[in-house]
């Protein structure tokens, strides 16, 4: 049986980021993901922004990581050349209605150590972004976007060359506890069984269900998936800051994103996917879902013209709360939390997962010290 001393499941950007961390860190690591190339989950299916940390309770991972994790990231694509702009957002209030909730936004963002945003006045709020209506607004100047797959390619990178050793087309199948560590079975061409004295479990979407097949855990909480859509809109951009509109309950509202062109993209919105249906990662987009968008972006920007939405992409968000629930925490499970000494779950890294990728990193890491 091949012997190795840590490795991590799965190579979205937060299995790249841990195996650089941990490369890094002097480990042996082994990355294995089940598909045939690198970041084609969740990593490759999201609005691509650096997050501020402007929505989450105060001291919770989502918190913490997102504002470390936001700094650290500005840092390494500065550092490695990866594509990336701070091109600031603004977070509208349409009516005089939810100015409280823009205030009670703002403090909680000052609580979260976030003590940049600026209020705008409806007039000042135009003054930036013409096309915009708004009867006030949050200006973040430390919110951005970035090239994800420059981020991975680059991860992917900086972690080989300090000696990690990516397995693509390597699902695991079977994880069990062993008196020095896990044995693993990996399916796929070519099967293997590991030994391995460390796992993360960072496989986005199934983590959870990957948690629940590890022989001698407790069992993991529920998981839940909730689509997301996104439109995009040809001809001249409208904006050239992002634009959110009020949070909601399961998501940060139908919001305008920018690529690095400056094109416009517009998601996403929320679609809860029941558990007969998750066989399958169905990412497609129906047309007829640009109705409701429409109605959506034209309570901030009335001259979306008509017509005017094409459908672009799909992401799932691999939630740990269900409709109705408060947005759960990202849960780290190291060997504190499951009695497992060498095991660290990822679980539930939704959004701002890509923002916090490399603290998620530096937290495995700690983890796996301790
Ligand atoms: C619609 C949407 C918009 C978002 N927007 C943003 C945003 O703007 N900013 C932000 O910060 N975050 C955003 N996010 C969140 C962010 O995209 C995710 O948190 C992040 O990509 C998660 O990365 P990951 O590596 O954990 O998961 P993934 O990218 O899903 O990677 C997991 C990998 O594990 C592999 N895998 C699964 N099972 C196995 C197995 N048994 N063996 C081996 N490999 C396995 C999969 O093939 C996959 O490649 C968004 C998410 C969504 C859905």
């Amino acid at each position: 049986m091949e012997q190795v001393d840590c490795v991590v499941v799965g190579a979205g950007v937060v299995g790249l980021a841990v195996a650089r961390a941990l490369a890094l860190a002097g480990r042996e690591v082994l990355l294995l993901e089940a598909a045939d190339a690198v970041g084609t989950g969740t990593s490759s299916r999201n609005s691509e922004v650096i997050h501020a940390g402007l929505y989450y309770p105060p001291g919770s991972w989502k918190a913490r990581l997102c504002v470390r994790g936001r700094d650290l990231l500005y840092d390494y694509c500065a550092s490695h050349g990866v594509a990336h702009r701070r091109c600031g957002k603004l977070v509208v209030a349409t009516d005089a209605s939810q100015e409280p909730a823009l205030h009670a936004l703002r403090e909680r963002a000052a609580a979260c150590g976030v003590l940049d945003l600026q209020w705008l006045d409806g007039a000042q709020a135009r003054a930036l972004e013409p096309a915009l209506r708004c009867t006030a607004a949050l200006l973040s100047p430390s919110t951005g976007i970035v090239d994800s797959h420059g981020l991975m390619l680059a991860l992917q990178g900086d972690a080989e060359a300090h000696g990690a050793l990516l397995a693509l087309c390597s699902p695991l199948q079977r994880l069990r506890r062993v008196h020095d560590g896990f044995e693993l079975q990996v399916g796929g061409d070519e099967p293997m069984a590991l030994h391995a004295r460390s796992v993360v479990n960072s496989a986005g979407l199934h983590a959870v269900a990957l948690a629940a097949r590890f022989e001698g855990l407790p069992p993991p909480p529920q998981a839940y998936w909730a689509r997301g859509h996104y439109f995009t809109c040809a001809g001249k951009p409208a904006f050239t800051r992002l634009i959110y509109p009020m949070p909601d309950e399961a998501g940060l509202g139908v919001h305008v994103t920018l690529d690095l062109n400056g094109q416009m993209r517009f998601g996403p919105d929320v679609q809860w996917i029941p558990v007969a249906e998750r066989g399958a990662e169905d990412y497609g987009v129906d047309a007829a879902r640009a109705a409701p968008f429409a109605e959506a972006i034209r309570r901030y920007w009335p001259g979306l013209p008509e017509a005017a939405l094409q459908p672009a992409y799909a992401g799932i968000r691999p939630k740990l709360s269900g409709p109705g629930q408060a947005a759960a925490d990202f849960l780290i499970q190291g060997p504190a939390a499951h009695g497992v000494p060498g095991l660290v779950n990822l679980l539930g890294i939704e959004s701002p997962g890509l923002t916090a990728s490399l603290a998620i990193a530096e937290r495995v890491a700690e983890l796996l010290r301790e």
